[in-house]
């Protein structure tokens, strides 16, 4: 428990710098959702990006994006002030013995997370959420998108080592699912989110198989990921 207080001092002091750096913006690029609590049945409000504020200057080859102004995706987990369970829109609720689980386990965080939030901030709730994901064993693919975002959180403020290493829990999910789970979205999109992880990651064996395998299989007919897919692999040839 003592670590974990000296993580968030360390995390608080990262807000309150990266704070005075960029500056607030303003409250109203957001609104209050009403949520209900999926643990504890409580209701309570949670800030969101409106729509019409998302301006995107860059999408990188992993999808990521990036906003000038408010980024919508420090919004996205939900954390609630009555337990302290993070989720986000695509979490289902825990079953009962889960439930028991993260109430055990989840303790209540002291800091607010209803305003305007940092990078740090944002980063803390998507840990929380990828906490919870665990305690109710939740599906691979939630789990590798939840490690991927917060990869990205890392990206936007330079910080390589804690990217990469939710970057390889990414992989390492999105390669569950793929391999056990039936529902997991686009598989094209996600061969290719898989490629290019282990591409940033200088995995280039594994990425080139990802890429091979999304050009080469014929049920893939997704014209813009083969032409993406193409192209990493020709970045790859550009610097080996
Ligand atoms: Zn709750």
């Amino acid at each position: 428990m003592r670590k974990r207080a000296t993580v968030e001092k360390v995390f608080l002091y990262a807000v309150n710098h990266i704070k005075s750096v960029i500056g607030e913006t303003g409250m109203d690029d957001l609104f209050l959702k009403n949520l209900t609590c999926l643990v504890c049945g409580q209701n309570f409000q949670s800030s969101k990006v409106r729509r019409s504020r998302y301006v995107v200057s860059k999408v990188d080859t992993d999808f990521c994006t990036h906003y000038k102004g408010e980024n919508p995706i420090y919004y996205n987990v939900n954390i609630c002030p009555f337990c302290g369970y993070g989720f986000t829109e695509s979490f289902q609720a825990p079953g009962e013995k889960f439930k028991e689980a993260i109430k055990n386990k989840i303790i209540k965080l002291s800091l607010d997370f209803s305003g305007i939030r940092t990078v740090g901030l944002a980063i803390l709730a998507y840990r929380r959420a990828i906490d919870c994901a665990l305690l109710q064993k939740a599906k691979n693919i939630l789990l590798a998108g939840l490690t991927l975002h917060t990869a990205w959180l890392y990206r936007f403020v330079g910080e390589e080592e804690p990217e990469k290493k939710y970057m390889r829990e990414s992989v390492k999910y999105f390669q569950d699912a793929f391999e056990k789970d039936a529902d997991i979205g686009n598989p094209a999109r996600t061969l290719y989110v898989m490629g290019e992880l282990n591409r940033r990651l200088g995995n280039d064996r594994e990425a080139i198989l990802y890429f091979a395998r999304i050009i080469n299989d014929k049920k893939i007919n997704d014209a813009g990921i083969i032409r993406m897919a193409r192209e990493r692999w020709q970045d790859m040839r550009g610097t080996n």
